[in-house]
């Protein structure tokens, strides 16, 4: 299979100073990885120029992805607060464009976060709305924005695949795509095989995060893996499939909160990069 075959940054680092950025590119590469995703939650302070030099250096490729906060939360009811959301996924999609990358992806349709009350009809509209007029800036630098369906405690959006392929075929453009986690799967779906299936039948299977349902090693929680992977193999899927873990060891001031890391899953990043990248060969081929 030609999946590229992604691994997230947070595994390696917390930021992205010059330093940070090379440690986790190159462990990235040393690791088997061809791609690292980026968590750009403030895409306007990166470094691009910086990032490309160095991803071009270890001849790796980069996603982005990053969930939005309260102040720039497109599903909101507040004009105001949509127009700063749309400004701040401008900022990232123009990251995306000046490190070469293809993806833009995550919690960009919402705020990453609990909500306390479900969407509002006008707050969902104005997500859609927002979503629409990204893939249409994406489309002139051949970026594919992905719509990650988030458990109900990260999103109120968007919580199931059925949810997330109603959701594509309203904003109606042919670069947003479905991206599938197995850590929100395992809370919210009724299978591995059949979200798989769905996605792929509606021709929007776009982006996989294999994450365990800990957010720790690959093989340790209770993901159902055989049927996962058999149903990307079924399906014929071949595209980038990304490993994302957390742990306490490493910190993003907003991110690891965001996401409720709050306990130490792992120490060792090269042990467990080195071992998902062998998991993954070995359960699913590629
Ligand atoms: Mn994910």
């Amino acid at each position: 299979m030609a999946n590229r075959i992604g691994i997230h940054a947070l595994v390696w680092v917390g930021g992205w100073s010059e330093a940070e950025a090379r440690k986790a590119i190159s462990s990235s590469a040393e690791t088997g990885y061809d791609l690292i995703e980026l968590a750009a939650l403030d895409p306007g302070n990166f470094d691009a120029a910086m990032t490309k030099r160095l991803l071009t250096e270890y001849n790796l490729s980069a996603g982005v992805s990053l969930g939005l906060d309260y102040e720039t939360d497109v599903s909101s009811d507040d004009d105001d607060i949509v127009a700063a959301g749309r400004a701040r996924l401008e900022l990232a999609l123009n990251l995306v464009r000046d490190i070469g990358g293809d993806y833009l992806g995550g919690a960009i349709f919402s705020r990453l976060g609990r909500y306390t009350k479900p969407v509002t009809e006008r707050g969902r509209a104005n997500s859609v709305a927002s979503m629409a007029w990204l893939a249409d800036k994406a489309a002139n630098y051949g970026v594919t924005l992905g719509m990650e369906f988030c458990n109900r405690y990260e999103t109120n959006v968007i919580n199931t695949t059925a949810q997330t392929l109603d959701f594509i075929a309203d904003i109606d453009r042919p670069n947003v795509v479905a991206h599938l986690d197995t850590y929100h799967m395992n809370i919210e779906e009724n299978s591995w095989r059949e979200p798989v299936l769905a996605a792929a039948a509606a021709g929007k299977l776009g982006y996989v995060h294999v994450g365990e349902s800990h957010r720790g090693q690959l093989g340790t929680g209770s993901i159902g893996w055989t049927e996962f992977f058999g149903a990307l193999r079924e399906v014929e899927y071949d595209g980038t499939i990304t490993f994302e873990s957390f742990s306490s060891e490493v910190v993003h001031p907003e991110l690891s909160s965001n996401l409720s890391i709050w306990r130490n899953l792992w120490t060792d990043n090269i042990e467990l990069a080195t071992g998902a990248r062998q998991f993954i060969r070995e359960n699913y081929g590629s």
